[in-house]
């Protein structure tokens, strides 16, 4: 008898790897005992770093033998032409693969004992879409961001219709998506920002293909964003074709079982010291970096305020095309070049610096944390949203200006950054932000909304809560 395997195929990059690990997991606690196995498609080459490679050794050691991957062989492109956007060189990369390779992949699956229940795609790999349809596998989009950036994506192709310019030359333009808070033309995703980059088209195509698939898988819960899930549900925001079922199995975050971890981290030490609630936490994603200046103006907002804070300083981006994203593990950084001088020493015992990289979810779940200053990437989200902690939102790319604009307005747990027209942020307007965050009526309330919002997450958690029924439907075998 032939085994059943559900293929899954993440975009390239750790984020999106974890999401969709975790997602498997989901699949198999849901499925009844050694009944299905989970495939894991690998884009490989520049794309998979040192850090992914230990992880998916873990993931292989830890899972063995529900969980395998299949890695597809390096296709030889210039992920380093400055002509091109990162994210045309990222579409490239993927519809080559899917072309070549997840092509040969299901031909060669089905010459063995493996039968594919169902296939499960990031949406930057639609192009896997048709050849999977071919041979009636049953495919779904996996979402890793949240409703409302799905509600905006699921509606951009009408806007984009509708315009003669690019969305970076609107620069006070706001657009109206259905569910939405308004938004300006110029905070959309990058890819789609200049219509003169071939990323332009591919995006614009991969949000009309997601109602082509069987179903969308979300990774967030009912109950923090029910404006825009009303508005898929009331099919406002797909324009021109039936809404996809929409399944919303949220909040999915990375279990730490599976990180690398040597030893207790030294921030962790630190907040033991410090008192409840009372410390600032200053984390941008595994990415997000500022130029020497504005690292330099948190830098005065921090000590104005005399706010106690630990802050994770990345090296400042040095590719021009990666605005705000550092590059990994920049071996020549030094911290002291970039802080004001004396920073550190005047701010000792009230404040931590950490280079690089923290434990963002134990720190978040640490009692002396009481705030947090996000770039709103759509896990640091979740994440602070199940430690119940309340957010100061300062979105630096991706769809993260969606995510900050539904903290602040919809859900009402985080605060905005005021932006001055090229993104910077004053110190004053930080120090602001904080003082209304942790010292005002407004925080305190804010504070309240995050502990209930934090049940409310739990209570996803437990099975009633989670829409599996996309599970049950194709991939469970025994019902
Ligand atoms: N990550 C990590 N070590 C690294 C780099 C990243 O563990 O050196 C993990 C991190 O825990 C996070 C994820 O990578 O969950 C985000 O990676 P990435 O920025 O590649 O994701 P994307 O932005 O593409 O979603
Ligand atoms: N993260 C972390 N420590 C850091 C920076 C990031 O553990 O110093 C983790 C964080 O917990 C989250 C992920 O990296 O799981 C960042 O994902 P997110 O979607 O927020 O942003 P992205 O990195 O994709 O921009």
């Amino acid at each position: 008898m032939k085994k059943d395997t559900v293929v899954l195929y993440p975009a390239p990059g750790m984020g999106h790897i974890i999401s969709m690990v975790e997602l498997g997991k989901l699949v198999l606690r849901e499925s009844p005992p050694n009944s299905i196995t989970i495939s894991i498609l690998i884009t490989t080459g520049p794309y998979e770093t040192p850090a992914i490679t230990s992880y998916i050794t873990r993931i292989s050691h830890n899972y063995h033998p529900s969980i395998t991957f299949h890695r597809f062989p390096h296709l030889s492109v210039d992920t380093g032409d400055r002509s091109r956007s990162p994210a045309a060189i990222m579409f490239d990369i993927i519809g080559l693969n899917t072309l070549q390779h997840f092509s040969h992949y299901l031909h060669h699956i089905a010459q063995t004992d493996h039968h594919i229940r169902a296939l499960i795609i990031d949406p930057f790999c639609f192009s896997a879409l048709p050849i999977a349809a071919q041979r009636r596998i049953p495919t779904y989009y996996f979402y890793t961001s949240g409703a409302s950036a799905l509600a905006a994506f699921f509606y951009l192709p009408k806007i984009a219709e509708q315009m003669d310019k690019s969305f970076k030359d609107l620069t006070s333009t706001y657009l109206h998506f259905p569910g939405l808070p308004k938004l300006l033309a110029s905070h959309l995703p990058e890819p789609v920002l200049d219509r003169n980059d071939p990323a332009y088209g591919d995006f614009i195509y991969l949000c009309s293909d997601l109602s082509k698939a069987d179903g969308v898988i979300v990774n967030t819960f009912e109950d923090l964003e029910p404006i825009p899930v009303r508005a898929i549900a009331d099919g406002c925001c797909v324009a021109e074709a039936p809404t996809p079922p929409v399944y919303y199995i949220g909040p999915i975050i990375a279990d730490s079982i599976d990180k690398e971890v040597e030893k207790r981290h030294e921030c962790l030490v630190w907040l033991d010291s410090q008192p409840n609630g009372s410390v600032l936490f200053l984390c941008f994603g595994s990415r997000g970096s500022f130029s020497e200046a504005q690292v330099r103006e948190i830098a005065i907002g921090l000590e104005r305020k005399e706010q106690r804070f630990l802050w994770v300083v990345r090296a400042p981006p040095r590719n021009t095309n990666l605005k705000h994203v550092s590059e990994y593990e920049d071996k020549n950084f030094d911290l002291n070049q970039v802080l004001p001088d004396g920073f550190v020493e005047r701010t000792k015992g009230r404040g931590l610096v950490v280079e690089e990289w923290a434990p963002q979810v134990e720190v978040l779940n640490h009692k002396a944390v009481g705030g947090f200053v996000s770039h709103c990437g759509w896990n640091s989200t979740l994440e602070a949203v199940v430690a119940g902690v309340p957010m100061i939102a300062w979105p630096l790319y991706a769809e993260q200006h969606l995510n900050r604009a539904a903290l602040v307005e919809d859900m009402k747990m985080a605060i905005g950054v005021e932006m001055e027209d090229d993104e910077f942020v004053s110190g004053s307007e930080l120090e602001k932000r904080v003082r209304e965050l942790m010292a005002s009526e407004k925080g305190r309330e804010m504070r309240e909304r995050s502990f209930e919002m934090r049940e409310r997450a739990l209570k996803a958690w437990e099975e009633q809560g989670y829409d599996l029924s996309f599970i049950r439907k194709h991939m469970k075998i025994d019902c």
